[in-house]
């Protein structure tokens, strides 16, 4: 089945206000497998809104309108949609009872043009709004199916979960299962080129890949009568998955971030961990400190920014930062053993590199970056060509510091 949205208002479209109704509504359609291929917005005019809605009953099962039921005379989504519809407005009781219990029970004066509000398209569906006066409306014609729903988010929002979506899951039974599996270290073609024969092949379950920053996520989605015959259609999928990037695959629940696997491996193998930083100033510590129970393992952060730091804090030698710069493998390596050192940490790691705008040369450009990783006194350093403004380079070099700190404990182990 195939769902559309059109979102109605003037002040949509003069950017008064952002659509989240629509992203809202995309996502739960995405959750319910129901395909949406197109959105619009429209302004508060009937011609432009009846021409929306023809072109887009034309094309998709159902159209989902949000706004524009209120009582004033620009509110006109329910009177175009019956007008499309060839439903006649008749007046509903049930609606002018609940409206008028609204009223009443708030103390305030209802005006007559509230009463527009209880008019309904002949035939069709009331949803009831307990959070304002407006009520949802579900007209159906056929196979087509108009839904329309109130503007503002708090009655939008309740009035889908409890009336509009059983409606859908009735119109298109069964259930949708997803499992994320979640890669760091591996760029997003290169994930990519690893599973384009699924990809092609793929009808049931689905693989679709999400780049992250420094990492790449593959979501297996599979539709199914119930959960456990998703689970069984995922299952063989992720095992695919698993045998194709083996360690590279640092999770595959949902709910787990490569800052949380990184703290789980760790306490894992009852290490401690210190971090010093340069260029990524302390992000690379709060990324970790952002995992409850990172205390058992997190020993300390340094941000050593300028050379002096460098040595002071990690000991890293004057003749190093003289010969190959603070932007280098050597001073890398050396803040990671200094800090180490100083922290009596199990695992270091170390960062420095150069996050621009400024700052940049032809043999060490904007971007370079060295992440130096100590476990139990082994240095491994790794260079790194980031892209992106100041912002991103930083959030490329964090990943890029957790995926090496991983990859460094793995192979410690083995
Ligand atoms: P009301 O009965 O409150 O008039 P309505 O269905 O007529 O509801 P609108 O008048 O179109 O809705 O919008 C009312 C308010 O709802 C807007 O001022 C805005 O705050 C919010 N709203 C409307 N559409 C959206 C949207 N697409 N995304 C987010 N908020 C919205």
């Amino acid at each position: 089945m195939t769902v559309e949205l059109i979102s109605v208002g003037t002040e949509i479209l003069l950017g008064n206000i952002i659509n989240t109704n629509a992203a809202w509504l995309a996502g739960q359609c995405a959750a319910l497998g129901l395909s949406c291929y197109y959105q619009s917005t429209v302004g508060d005019n009937a011609a432009r809104l009846c021409e929306t809605l023809k072109t887009a009953l034309g094309r998709s099962d159902a159209v989902i309108l949000s706004g524009g039921l209120g009582p004033t005379t620009d509110d006109l989504t329910k009177e175009t949609a019956a007008d499309v519809m060839g439903m006649p407005l008749v007046e509903d009781p049930r609606s002018l009872e609940r409206i008028e219990a609204y009223f009443r029970i708030r103390g305030l004066e209802m005006t007559e043009n509230n009463k527009k509000q209880a008019l309904v398209p002949a035939g069709a569906v009331v949803l009831d709004n307990d959070n304002g006066t407006a009520p949802g409306l579900i007209l159906e014609k056929g196979e087509k199916r108009v839904i329309l729903l109130p503007g503002p988010p708090n009655e939008l929002i309740p009035m889908f979960q409890e009336q509009v979506r059983p409606y859908l899951q009735r119109l298109e039974p069964g259930i949708l299962y997803s499992r994320t599996v979640k890669i760091c270290g591996i760029g997003e073609s290169k994930a990519a080129f690893l599973v384009q024969d699924l990809i092609d092949s793929q009808t049931n379950p689905t693989i679709a890949p999400y780049a992250k920053t420094g990492e790449v996520h593959l979501r297996v989605t599979a539709r199914a009568q119930n959960e456990k015959e998703a689970k069984s259609l995922v299952k063989p999928v992720v095992k695919e998955l698993e045998r194709r990037f083996g360690q590279d695959i640092y999770t595959t629940k949902e709910e787990i971030s490569l800052e949380q696997a990184v703290v789980d491996l760790l306490l894992e193998k009852k290490m401690t961990v210190c971090t010093i930083e340069s260029c990524t100033g302390g992000m690379l510590a709060a990324r970790l400190i952002n995992v409850p129970g990172v205390s058992e393992t997190f020993r300390a952060g340094f941000v050593t920014y300028s050379n002096k730091a460098k040595r002071k804090v990690a000991g890293v030698k004057k003749k190093t930062l003289q010969k190959y710069g603070a932007v280098s493998a050597q001073t890398a390596a050396e803040m990671a053993c200094g800090a180490a050192r100083a922290a009596h940490a199990d695992v270091t790691v170390s960062v420095t590199g150069i996050a621009g705008p400024d700052g940049g040369s032809r043999e060490k450009p904007v971007g370079l970056v060295y992440i130096g990783c100590c476990v139990a006194g082994r240095t491994a350093v790794q260079e790194y060509r980031f892209v992106g403004n100041r912002g991103k380079i930083r959030e490329s070099a964090v990943s890029a510091a957790l995926t090496l700190v991983r990859r460094c404990i793995l192979e410690a182990e083995s």
